[in-house]
Protein backbone atom coordinates (compact mmCIF):
# COMPACT_ATOMS: atom_id res chain seq x y z
CA UNK A 1 0.00 0.00 0.00
CA UNK A 2 1.06 3.54 -0.80
CA UNK A 3 2.52 5.49 2.02
CA UNK A 4 1.17 8.72 3.10
CA UNK A 5 2.81 11.60 1.78
CA UNK A 6 2.32 15.15 4.03
CA UNK A 7 5.52 16.19 2.51
CA UNK A 8 4.20 16.38 -0.81
CA UNK A 9 1.83 19.20 0.32
CA UNK A 10 2.14 22.58 -1.43
CA UNK A 11 0.83 25.54 -1.58
CA UNK A 12 0.65 26.65 -5.12
CA UNK A 13 0.03 30.31 -6.25
CA UNK A 14 -2.54 30.24 -9.26
CA UNK A 15 -1.12 32.57 -12.12
CA UNK A 16 -4.37 33.88 -13.56
CA UNK A 17 -4.80 37.25 -15.34
CA UNK A 18 -8.36 37.19 -14.57
CA UNK A 19 -7.29 37.46 -10.69
CA UNK A 20 -4.70 39.78 -11.10
CA UNK A 21 -6.82 42.08 -12.50
CA UNK A 22 -9.07 41.98 -9.42
CA UNK A 23 -6.25 42.03 -7.63
CA UNK A 24 -6.75 39.22 -5.63
CA UNK A 25 -4.36 36.83 -4.91
CA UNK A 26 -5.47 32.67 -5.24
CA UNK A 27 -3.20 30.18 -3.28
CA UNK A 28 -4.22 26.56 -3.06
CA UNK A 29 -3.43 24.24 -0.40
CA UNK A 30 -2.76 20.87 -2.42
CA UNK A 31 -3.97 18.00 0.42
CA UNK A 32 -4.78 16.49 -2.82
CA UNK A 33 -1.17 15.14 -3.37
CA UNK A 34 -1.22 13.32 0.02
CA UNK A 35 -2.50 9.75 -1.82
CA UNK A 36 -4.11 9.12 -4.90
CA UNK A 37 -6.77 7.50 -2.78
CA UNK A 38 -7.29 9.20 0.75
CA UNK A 39 -8.19 12.05 0.08
CA UNK A 40 -6.95 15.56 2.09
CA UNK A 41 -9.20 16.03 5.01
CA UNK A 42 -10.12 12.57 5.96
CA UNK A 43 -6.75 11.26 7.26
CA UNK A 44 -6.87 14.31 9.65
CA UNK A 45 -10.09 14.19 10.63
CA UNK A 46 -9.51 10.52 11.61
CA UNK A 47 -6.20 10.83 13.26
CA UNK A 48 -7.74 11.58 16.89
CA UNK A 49 -10.39 8.91 16.71
CA UNK A 50 -8.52 5.97 15.77
CA UNK A 51 -6.06 7.61 18.72
CA UNK A 52 -8.58 7.01 21.16
CA UNK A 53 -9.95 3.78 19.84
CA UNK A 54 -6.29 2.36 20.58
CA UNK A 55 -6.40 3.86 24.03
CA UNK A 56 -9.45 2.15 25.12
CA UNK A 57 -8.10 -1.07 23.27
CA UNK A 58 -11.21 -0.98 20.36
CA UNK A 59 -10.17 -3.42 17.81
CA UNK A 60 -12.60 -2.78 15.21
CA UNK A 61 -13.46 0.06 13.75
CA UNK A 62 -16.97 1.06 12.26
CA UNK A 63 -18.08 4.10 10.41
CA UNK A 64 -21.25 5.06 7.57
CA UNK A 65 -20.72 6.12 3.94
CA UNK A 66 -22.28 5.67 0.59
CA UNK A 67 -20.44 4.04 -1.86
CA UNK A 68 -18.20 6.33 -3.45
CA UNK A 69 -17.58 7.46 -0.11
CA UNK A 70 -14.14 9.26 0.34
CA UNK A 71 -14.64 9.17 4.28
CA UNK A 72 -14.99 5.21 3.94
CA UNK A 73 -12.21 4.37 1.89
CA UNK A 74 -10.02 6.48 3.58
CA UNK A 75 -11.11 4.74 6.87
CA UNK A 76 -10.62 1.16 5.59
CA UNK A 77 -6.77 2.49 4.40
CA UNK A 78 -6.10 3.99 7.94
CA UNK A 79 -7.32 1.15 9.46
CA UNK A 80 -4.85 -1.56 7.87
CA UNK A 81 -1.73 1.37 8.18
CA UNK A 82 -2.56 0.53 12.28
CA UNK A 83 -3.45 -2.54 12.84
CA UNK A 84 -6.91 -2.19 13.16
CA UNK A 85 -10.63 -4.33 11.78
CA UNK A 86 -12.74 -2.11 10.11
CA UNK A 87 -16.28 -2.45 8.87
CA UNK A 88 -18.40 -0.13 6.74
CA UNK A 89 -21.85 0.47 6.95
CA UNK A 90 -22.93 1.43 3.79
CA UNK A 91 -26.21 3.14 2.55
CA UNK A 92 -28.09 1.01 0.43
CA UNK A 93 -28.74 -2.33 -0.26
CA UNK A 94 -26.03 -4.27 -1.86
CA UNK A 95 -25.34 -4.04 -5.52
CA UNK A 96 -24.76 -6.70 -8.44
CA UNK A 97 -21.36 -5.19 -8.44
CA UNK A 98 -19.35 -2.71 -5.57
CA UNK A 99 -18.30 0.26 -7.02
CA UNK A 100 -14.38 0.90 -7.26
CA UNK A 101 -14.34 2.98 -4.04
CA UNK A 102 -15.97 -0.23 -2.08
CA UNK A 103 -13.84 -2.62 -4.01
CA UNK A 104 -10.72 -0.71 -2.61
CA UNK A 105 -12.54 -0.68 0.85
CA UNK A 106 -12.33 -4.56 0.69
CA UNK A 107 -9.37 -4.66 -0.60
CA UNK A 108 -7.86 -2.69 2.67
CA UNK A 109 -9.56 -5.56 4.85
CA UNK A 110 -12.87 -3.51 5.60
CA UNK A 111 -16.10 -5.72 5.85
CA UNK A 112 -19.00 -4.12 4.34
CA UNK A 113 -22.45 -4.16 5.65
CA UNK A 114 -25.12 -2.80 3.37
CA UNK A 115 -28.13 -0.97 5.26
CA UNK A 116 -30.86 0.31 3.77
CA UNK A 117 -31.83 3.48 3.43
CA UNK A 118 -34.59 3.89 6.10
CA UNK A 119 -31.95 2.36 8.53
CA UNK A 120 -29.26 4.09 7.01
CA UNK A 121 -30.97 7.28 7.88
CA UNK A 122 -31.60 6.49 11.47
CA UNK A 123 -28.02 5.26 11.64
CA UNK A 124 -28.80 1.88 12.97
CA UNK A 125 -26.07 -0.58 13.49
CA UNK A 126 -26.80 -3.91 12.94
CA UNK A 127 -26.32 -6.30 16.13
CA UNK A 128 -23.18 -7.88 14.72
CA UNK A 129 -21.42 -5.46 14.47
CA UNK A 130 -22.07 -3.09 17.79
CA UNK A 131 -19.90 -5.64 20.15
CA UNK A 132 -17.39 -4.53 23.49
CA UNK A 133 -14.13 -4.63 20.91
CA UNK A 134 -16.21 -1.88 18.33
CA UNK A 135 -15.44 2.04 17.86
CA UNK A 136 -17.98 3.72 16.45
CA UNK A 137 -16.64 6.46 14.09
CA UNK A 138 -20.09 9.11 12.77
CA UNK A 139 -20.63 9.42 9.18
CA UNK A 140 -17.93 11.45 7.39
CA UNK A 141 -15.70 11.88 10.94
CA UNK A 142 -18.23 14.66 12.22
CA UNK A 143 -17.62 15.59 15.40
CA UNK A 144 -15.30 17.00 18.16
CA UNK A 145 -12.40 14.57 17.52
CA UNK A 146 -12.44 15.31 13.78
CA UNK A 147 -12.57 19.21 13.98
CA UNK A 148 -9.47 19.10 16.67
CA UNK A 149 -7.52 16.47 14.07
CA UNK A 150 -8.93 19.07 10.70
CA UNK A 151 -7.41 22.14 12.49
CA UNK A 152 -4.10 20.58 12.07
CA UNK A 153 -4.47 21.38 8.53
CA UNK A 154 -3.28 24.98 8.13
CA UNK A 155 0.15 24.02 9.72
CA UNK A 156 0.63 22.76 6.06
CA UNK A 157 1.02 26.06 5.11
CA UNK A 158 2.18 29.26 5.86
CA UNK A 159 -1.43 30.47 7.31
CA UNK A 160 -0.29 34.13 8.46
CA UNK A 161 -0.01 35.29 5.12
CA UNK A 162 -3.85 34.87 3.79
CA UNK A 163 -6.79 36.89 4.68
CA UNK A 164 -9.72 34.62 3.48
CA UNK A 165 -9.47 30.60 3.46
CA UNK A 166 -11.79 28.82 1.44
CA UNK A 167 -13.45 25.32 1.75
CA UNK A 168 -15.41 22.65 0.63
CA UNK A 169 -18.66 21.57 3.11
CA UNK A 170 -20.04 17.90 3.54
CA UNK A 171 -20.83 17.48 7.38
CA UNK A 172 -19.05 20.75 8.58
CA UNK A 173 -16.36 19.34 10.26
CA UNK A 174 -13.51 20.69 8.35
CA UNK A 175 -14.37 23.94 8.48
CA UNK A 176 -15.07 23.90 12.01
CA UNK A 177 -11.26 22.94 12.46
CA UNK A 178 -10.00 25.47 10.17
CA UNK A 179 -12.14 28.19 12.16
CA UNK A 180 -10.99 27.10 15.37
CA UNK A 181 -7.26 27.42 13.41
CA UNK A 182 -7.71 30.37 12.21
CA UNK A 183 -6.83 34.65 13.88
CA UNK A 184 -10.10 36.31 14.24
CA UNK A 185 -9.10 38.61 11.21
CA UNK A 186 -8.93 35.75 9.00
CA UNK A 187 -12.72 35.16 7.34
CA UNK A 188 -13.09 31.08 7.07
CA UNK A 189 -15.81 30.60 4.11
CA UNK A 190 -17.26 27.44 3.34
CA UNK A 191 -19.07 26.25 0.28
CA UNK A 192 -21.85 23.62 0.99
CA UNK A 193 -22.05 20.95 -1.43
CA UNK A 194 -25.61 19.51 -0.35
CA UNK A 195 -28.81 21.52 -1.36
CA UNK A 196 -30.41 23.41 0.88
CA UNK A 197 -28.61 21.99 3.83
CA UNK A 198 -29.71 24.80 6.55
CA UNK A 199 -29.01 22.41 9.81
CA UNK A 200 -24.96 23.52 8.86
CA UNK A 201 -24.42 26.62 10.51
CA UNK A 202 -25.27 24.94 13.85
CA UNK A 203 -23.65 21.52 13.30
CA UNK A 204 -20.69 23.91 12.71
CA UNK A 205 -21.42 26.30 15.71
CA UNK A 206 -21.29 23.03 18.26
CA UNK A 207 -17.60 21.96 17.37
CA UNK A 208 -16.54 25.30 17.35
CA UNK A 209 -13.77 25.85 20.60
CA UNK A 210 -14.66 29.86 20.85
CA UNK A 211 -17.94 31.97 19.40
CA UNK A 212 -16.15 32.62 15.70
CA UNK A 213 -17.52 34.21 13.19
CA UNK A 214 -17.56 31.77 10.02
CA UNK A 215 -19.09 32.30 6.23
CA UNK A 216 -21.78 29.59 4.34
CA UNK A 217 -22.36 30.01 0.79
CA UNK A 218 -25.77 27.25 0.13
CA UNK A 219 -25.53 28.87 -3.76
CA UNK A 220 -23.33 26.29 -5.77
CA UNK A 221 -24.17 22.60 -4.86
CA UNK A 222 -25.42 22.54 -8.38
CA UNK A 223 -28.41 20.45 -7.97
CA UNK A 224 -27.65 18.47 -4.68
CA UNK A 225 -24.91 16.22 -3.59
CA UNK A 226 -22.65 14.77 -6.01
CA UNK A 227 -25.15 16.22 -8.58
CA UNK A 228 -23.58 17.83 -11.52
CA UNK A 229 -24.05 19.37 -15.05
CA UNK A 230 -21.85 20.56 -18.36
CA UNK A 231 -21.06 23.68 -16.87
CA UNK A 232 -19.53 22.21 -13.79
CA UNK A 233 -17.76 19.08 -15.59
CA UNK A 234 -16.54 22.29 -18.58
CA UNK A 235 -15.34 24.32 -15.70
CA UNK A 236 -13.20 21.04 -14.25
CA UNK A 237 -11.55 20.84 -17.12
CA UNK A 238 -11.05 23.93 -18.11
CA UNK A 239 -9.35 24.90 -14.26
CA UNK A 240 -7.31 21.88 -14.75
CA UNK A 241 -6.36 23.17 -18.37
CA UNK A 242 -4.99 26.33 -16.87
CA UNK A 243 -3.93 25.45 -13.60
CA UNK A 244 -3.19 21.83 -13.96
CA UNK A 245 -4.74 21.52 -10.61
CA UNK A 246 -7.42 18.20 -10.98
CA UNK A 247 -10.65 18.54 -8.79
CA UNK A 248 -13.49 16.44 -8.78
CA UNK A 249 -16.99 16.84 -9.35
CA UNK A 250 -18.25 16.14 -5.42
CA UNK A 251 -16.43 19.00 -3.64
CA UNK A 252 -13.68 20.55 -4.89
CA UNK A 253 -15.12 21.40 -8.30
CA UNK A 254 -17.59 23.30 -7.18
CA UNK A 255 -15.37 24.84 -4.55
CA UNK A 256 -12.87 26.20 -7.01
CA UNK A 257 -16.16 27.07 -9.22
CA UNK A 258 -17.39 28.87 -6.63
CA UNK A 259 -14.46 30.86 -5.52
CA UNK A 260 -13.87 31.95 -9.06
CA UNK A 261 -17.76 33.11 -9.14
CA UNK A 262 -17.67 34.85 -5.71
CA UNK A 263 -13.93 36.48 -7.08
CA UNK A 264 -16.31 37.51 -10.59
CA UNK A 265 -18.83 38.94 -7.90
CA UNK A 266 -16.81 41.20 -5.95
CA UNK A 267 -17.42 39.38 -2.82
CA UNK A 268 -13.89 39.40 -1.82
CA UNK A 269 -12.58 42.86 -1.45
CA UNK A 270 -9.35 44.39 -4.06
CA UNK A 271 -6.16 42.85 -1.93
CA UNK A 272 -7.37 40.15 -0.42
CA UNK A 273 -4.90 36.56 -0.20
CA UNK A 274 -6.95 34.08 -1.11
CA UNK A 275 -5.92 30.36 0.38
CA UNK A 276 -7.85 27.20 -0.90
CA UNK A 277 -8.56 24.10 0.83
CA UNK A 278 -7.99 21.28 -2.08
CA UNK A 279 -9.17 17.64 0.01
CA UNK A 280 -8.68 15.77 -2.76
CA UNK A 281 -12.18 13.65 -3.70
CA UNK A 282 -10.25 13.05 -7.08
CA UNK A 283 -11.32 8.69 -6.73
CA UNK A 284 -14.68 9.66 -6.58
CA UNK A 285 -14.40 10.56 -9.92
CA UNK A 286 -14.11 7.21 -11.09
CA UNK A 287 -18.03 7.35 -10.65
CA UNK A 288 -17.87 8.93 -13.96
CA UNK A 289 -18.26 7.78 -17.56
CA UNK A 290 -15.03 7.89 -18.90
CA UNK A 291 -13.69 10.96 -21.53
CA UNK A 292 -16.00 13.35 -19.49
CA UNK A 293 -12.67 14.58 -17.36
CA UNK A 294 -9.51 15.42 -19.55
CA UNK A 295 -7.38 14.02 -16.80
C1 LIG B 1 -15.08 15.06 2.87
C2 LIG B 1 -14.64 16.11 1.94
C3 LIG B 1 -14.95 17.46 2.14
C4 LIG B 1 -15.84 17.95 3.25
O1 LIG B 1 -15.40 17.71 4.54
P1 LIG B 1 -16.39 17.86 5.78
O2 LIG B 1 -15.50 17.87 6.95
O3 LIG B 1 -17.29 16.66 5.78
O4 LIG B 1 -17.19 19.09 5.61
C5 LIG B 1 -14.47 18.38 1.22
N1 LIG B 1 -13.73 18.00 0.17
C6 LIG B 1 -13.42 16.71 -0.07
C7 LIG B 1 -12.65 16.36 -1.28
C8 LIG B 1 -13.87 15.72 0.80
O5 LIG B 1 -13.56 14.44 0.55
Amino acid sequence: MEELAFQNITTDLLTDPFFEEKNIEVSVLRLDKIHPVISGNKWFKLKFYLEEAVQKNKRTIATFGGAWSNHIVATAAACKMNGLKSVGIIRGEEPQELSQTLKDAKEYGMELFFLNRRDYKKKKVPDTILNEECYLIPEGGYGKKGAEGASTILNYCNKDHFTHICCAIGTGTMMAGLVNASSEDQEVTGISVLKNNFELEEKIHSLLNRDSRFCLDHTYHFGGYAKYNQELIRFINEWYHLHHIPSDFVYSGKLFFAVRDLIANEYFPSGSKILIIHCGGLQGNRSLAKGLLIF
